[in-house]
């Protein structure tokens, strides 16, 4: 079969691999959608201290079962199935306080096991025991069912912001997770909800699909979100780009008692940005992080895009074949896209 492989950066390889058969309690599927994002950007880029390679890349995974591993109970094949990213332990206290985003031993599909750039792949039994694999809803296709991992990721943002009925909401990038938080803080009834990006036409793009209420653009973003609230500023605000700039302007177009979501982490070598304390204090504004998505949270993702709740099939603007995987994560670092998803 074909495979995308990780050798180093700058070194991704399309090659020949043998079928992978599924031990005991593992699941094999037909990777039927493999989306890519930012992260396999960076992978690509710089690779990741948790990736030993070679290594299948691919965490956005949507397929139809294959074989079915001895001991397996509940699936069979042919199911059409969506697989989470994140793996929790589900052991430890963090996980067993329900905090599975943020379990210390958290690994990934992609990372520490190969992941979806393949025909076929094998889902961990670690997987499975931790509610790893959701059923897709009749009525979703691979392609949609594939964009519930990173929407399972935007809900948790969501979720530790507090958006909420009538919240004023800024999205600061305009990326296909910026996409996603648009439509989720609709979907979450927020009262209007303004799109923030420097790159003009990436802007417009995405502004053209998911339609925010206003975009901002230019060097006086605060001033223009200061301008659209009435002077109030932001119930929330949220950073979807690796930018400590981006985060530092969010803290001081936030309202009285706004969450800012730090969504994108920043580079590893730059990761320190200015913060006016005394605003923290008097406006009593809440910073929160968001570390990937537990499995619960794919599931409600995935039950996000059936019901109509938070589409996503407008937001796929490309589809390629396996072999134009490096094309794929091109285009994406470029800015070109929205969602490209891969079809092995
Ligand atoms: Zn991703
Ligand atoms: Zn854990």
């Amino acid at each position: 079969m074909k495979v995308a492989r990780f050798y180093a950066p700058g070194d991704i390889r399309v090659e020949e691999a043998p079928e992978p058969v599924a031990g005991p309690g593992e699941i094999k599927i037909g990777v039927r959608n493999c989306s890519t994002c930012g992260t396999d950007v960076k992978i690509s880029r710089h690779g990741h201290h948790h990736i030993r390679p070679p290594r299948v890349m691919g965490h956005e995974i949507a397929g139809e079962i294959a074989e079915v591993g001895q001991g397996v109970s509940g699936w069979a094949t042919g199911d059409r199935v969506q697989v989470i990213a994140a793996i929790p332990c589900g052991r430890c206290q963090e996980c067993r306080r329900g905090r599975m985003t943020v379990c210390p031993d958290q690994e990934s599909m992609g990372y520490h096991y190969d992941g979806g750039f393949a025909e076929y792949m094998i889902i961990p039994a670690k997987v499975l025991a931790v509610g790893g694999v959701n059923r897709i809803p009749e009525g979703v296709g691979f392609a949609e069912a594939s964009v519930a991992e990173p929407l399972a990721c935007v809900l948790n943002g969501q979720e530790l912001a507090r958006v909420g009925e009538g919240d004023d909401v800024v999205i600061m990038g305009s990326g296909p997770i910026g996409c996603l938080h648009v439509r989720l803080a609709r979907s979450r009834g927020a009262g209007r909800v303004f799109l923030v990006d420097i790159n003009a036409e990436r802007l417009e793009m995405a502004a053209g699909l998911v339609r925010p209420d206003a975009v901002v653009h230019g060097q006086d973003v605060v001033e223009q979100v200061l301008k659209l609230t009435e002077d109030r500023g932001a119930d929330v605000v949220i950073t979807a780009a690796a930018s400590g700039a981006a985060q530092e302007q969010a803290l001081r177009m936030a309202a009285r008692q706004g969450r800012i979501s730090f969504f994108g982490g920043l580079p590893k070598d730059n990761p320190i940005i200015g913060c006016d304390s005394n605003l923290v204090h008097y406006r009593e504004l809440t910073i929160v992080g968001a570390n990937g998505s537990s499995p619960a949270h794919n599931a409600q993702a995935l039950r996000l895009i059936a019901d109509g709740s938070v589409p996503v099939s407008d937001l796929i603007t490309h589809r390629l074949p396996l072999a134009e995987v490096l094309e794929g994560i091109d285009i994406v670092g470029r800015g070109e896209a929205i969602k490209v998803t891969i079809e092995p």
